[in-house]
């Protein structure tokens, strides 16, 4: 063995993930987590994947996509594994993996865990009274819950909604890595969530299941507004029979005036930023500054993006 070329040491075991949309221009609350996420990779000597979240056909855009990939890259953030650049569990952006997630609805329905939904959404508008928290799905009232068992006489998932029935009463728990124990209620803080949309794209919730389990994701690393969204998940690990992978919220980012940094926070762009001069150490400065209390972390709504 010649001591001064030692072979590379063999990567770990962990596998990490970033998963942006291509929907708009990358923020600093994005780039807080999506550093956050390669930092912990990296820290392993593990691997980071890169996964396009392009599910939504009307508002992903090949410019943010290149985007994405650029502003990624300027921050100084490396993945092993990607749509770019391929890798063993390839095809890396969701649009191509529409018969995973088939697989999976079909799963689902022979397991009896989930069933049709014809409410549309001025009905649940009107029944549903306000939403806990600012959570975007509010808790669903049970109009189409079946009785008995659901037919499993459908060829496909389309022209209809299907949700996934939640176990009530039962405490969903999992272990954060930052914020520790955590405990949700399904029924009470959280309904029967959507896991397929009548216009025939999967949810996130579905999506994001099945790729980070195919995709053999060790630890998902993402914004803390998603902890209601891990509670939903891991009952979909479950009735999917999948191993769930460990769990890391990051602090929620807000501006000024205590709103979390959306895709309207143009301003706050990565790349309006950068055109401003502003170099990556300047960003993660800003991101540091702008960390809100713990207490703020729950009270956002889920957003796929991060
Ligand atoms: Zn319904």
């Amino acid at each position: 063995m010649n001591p001064v070329n030692p072979a590379p040491e063999k990567p770990s075991e962990y596998r990490g993930r970033i998963a942006p949309s291509p929907t708009g221009l990358l923020h600093l609350g994005h780039a807080s987590t999506f550093l956050t996420a390669a930092e912990k990779a990296r820290e392993a000597r593990g691997t980071l994947v890169l996964r396009d979240n392009d599910l939504d056909a009307q508002r992903s855009q090949s410019e943010f996509y290149d985007a994405m990939l650029e502003d990624l890259a300027w921050l100084g953030i490396r993945w092993q594994e990607g749509p770019d650049i391929g890798g063993p569990f390839a095809p890396y952006s969701q649009s191509e993996r529409r018969d995973y997630y088939r697989t999976a609805w079909r799963k689902l329905l022979d397991g009896g865990f989930i069933y049709p939904c014809r409410c549309s959404r001025k009905d649940l508008a009107q029944s549903v009274s306000a939403p806990q928290d600012n959570d975007d799905e509010p808790i669903y009232p049970g109009t189409c819950r079946p009785s008995g068992p659901v037919s499993r006489d459908f060829e496909s998932p389309a022209g209809i909604n299907w949700r996934f029935r939640v176990p009530d009463g039962e405490a969903i728990e999992f272990e954060d890595g930052r914020l520790g124990p955590q405990s949700f209620v399904a029924g009470t803080d959280f309904g029967d969530f959507l896991i397929w949309n009548r216009d025939d794209v999967p949810a996130y919730q579905l999506a994001c299941v099945v790729d980070d389990a195919e995709m053999r994701i060790t630890e998902v690393v993402r914004g803390g507004d998603l902890l209601r969204s891990t509670a939903r998940q891991l009952l979909l690990y479950r009735a999917l029979r999948f191993k769930a992978p460990a769990w890391y919220h990051c602090r929620v980012i807000m501006d000024e005036n205590g709103y979390r940094l959306a895709k309207r926070h143009d301003a706050l762009s990565i790349r309006a930023l950068r055109e401003q001069g502003k170099t990556p150490e300047d960003l993660r400065q800003m991101i540091e500054a702008m960390r809100p209390p713990m207490y703020c972390v729950q009270r956002f709504p889920d957003e796929s993006a991060q």
